[in-house]
């Protein structure tokens, strides 16, 4: 298996197949966002996603030479807070307030947290499913809706399904690729800045992440510039703060900047689910509203083949309105796609994560020191600690309606269609042949 594609095995995400397929053919088109199937560009831009990269940039704005001179702006994503949390001994809050204060020592000018921009991935999300779900009877790629957020989901889909499923991914942009528009054409504006002269880091929790980053609708080629010039995951930031044997307590406790400009710190608060914006419940309540005028306030899930797939539906009368499952890791997604073959997926939405458990598990924080596996204490420690932050839903929050209104030219403008949603496509050469899951 490995000569053929350089499946690392030893990746939750790949062992997950490896292990149900143990004894049995693997076929090439199994392989997922491996390095094995990176074409050399896409290796070379991954390259540059590195601390080496960073501290480059924060080396040429030591140098005299102004013009290449950046302001260099971080956002941290709410999964790797907890990560934060648990290694420094503090509440979620306290340790991004030292985080912040670690990234500013080094050179970092602003620093913000991404809840705002997935508010939006999740705001457009419920609107496109609404959209979705009237026209269901007159287009069959309508449902079942497919989340966006995962970028390792996003790569298998494109790269092994193809038009199976790409018609059927939610076109909103996913939190990190919302927060680069909004680093690179709001922020870059409001400082009066050429968005080339910032510099945009993203905190996240996987290195898939770098892979989203690097698509070329993300890329400005006549500025030279990315919305995201670069993704460090939480561990590769731990690690630079080992390197440099920094001292928590030593590091100044300093709050999290707005990026509308305000003053004041930033009240940290997390969006409803298991630890990854909760996108299957916010369009689930949102649906049942907006469609059957039924206001949900809990929902509850049922486990159908383990913790990681599971199914909730809403009913009146004996009748099922709405069907949604959540499916994570890789191991589930097969029974997903080979159900969809067959034609028989029942779900209105489909939220999709690659890794078992969810984005808090994402290795890039989840790996146990000793490598190779998740630490599951560390992730129960995580999970504990994110549930610790008040949950804020996107349509209460006012800096969303600010920037709609202000940024945006309001909801439905061709703007918030052009900058908060992108397309996904059918990257799968050949149709695989038949898939032995
Ligand atoms: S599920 Fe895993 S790979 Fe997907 S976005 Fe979350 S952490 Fe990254």
């Amino acid at each position: 298996l490995m000569n053929i594609c350089k499946l690392d095995v030893s990746c939750s995400k790949h062992q997950d197949i490896y292990q149900v397929h143990e004894g049995s053919q693997l076929l090439l088109s199994a392989c997922l966002s491996c390095d094995g199937c990176l074409s050399e560009e896409e290796s070379l831009k991954i390259s540059q996603q590195s601390l080496e990269e960073v501290e480059r940039v924060l080396a040429l704005n030591k140098k005299c030479d102004v013009s290449k001179h950046k302001v260099l702006v971080a956002s941290i994503c709410p999964q790797s807070l907890p990560f934060f949390a648990v290694k420094f001994g503090l509440d979620i809050t306290e340790a991004a307030h030292k985080l912040c204060g670690f990234l500013k020592t080094l050179g970092v000018q602003f620093v913000f947290d991404t809840t705002l921009a997935a508010g939006f991935s999740i705001l457009e999300s419920q609107r496109e499913f609404i959209q979705r779900y009237r026209r269901r009877h007159h287009d069959s790629h309508a449902l079942p809706m497919f989340t966006s957020s995962c970028p390792g989901w996003i790569r298998y889909s494109e790269r092994v399904l193809g038009s199976l499923v790409t018609p059927h991914i939610c076109t909103a942009r996913s939190p990190q690729q919302v927060m680069g528009c909004l680093v690179k054409k709001y922020f870059s504006k409001q400082q009066k800045l050429s968005p080339e002269k910032v510099y945009h880091v993203l905190v996240a929790p996987c290195f898939d992440k770098k892979l989203e980053a690097v698509r070329e609708e993300f890329y400005n080629s006549l500025l030279e510039t990315r919305d995201v010039d670069c993704v460090l995951t939480s561990g590769e930031i731990y690690c630079l703060m080992e390197q440099r044997k920094v001292s928590v307590e030593e590091l100044d406790s300093v709050p999290l900047d707005h990026v509308l400009g305000e003053a004041g710190d930033v009240a940290l608060v997390r969006h409803e689910g298991r630890g990854s914006e909760g996108f299957l419940e916010h369009v689930f309540k949102h649906a049942a509203k907006e469609l059957f005028g039924l206001d949900v306030h809990e929902i509850t899930y049922k486990h159908l083949r383990n913790r990681d797939f599971q199914e909730v539906t809403l009913e009146r009368d004996g009748e099922t309105l709405l069907q949604f499952a959540a499916v994570y890791g890789f191991r589930n997604i097969q029974t997903l796609v080979h159900r969809m073959r067959k034609g028989r997926v029942p779900y209105q939405l489909v939220e999709v994560l690659s890794c078992p458990g969810g984005c808090l598990s994402g290795r890039g924080q989840a790996e146990s020191e000793a490598g190779g596996k998740v630490d599951k204490v560390l992730i129960q420690q995580m999970e504990e600690a994110y549930s610790s932050l008040p949950i804020r839903l996107p349509e209460v929050n006012p800096a969303l309606h600010t920037l709609y209104q202000e940024w945006l030219q309001g909801q439905d403008s061709q703007q918030a269609s052009t900058l908060l949603h992108t397309q996904y496509r059918n990257q799968s050469h050949t149709q695989p042949p038949h898939m032995q899951w």
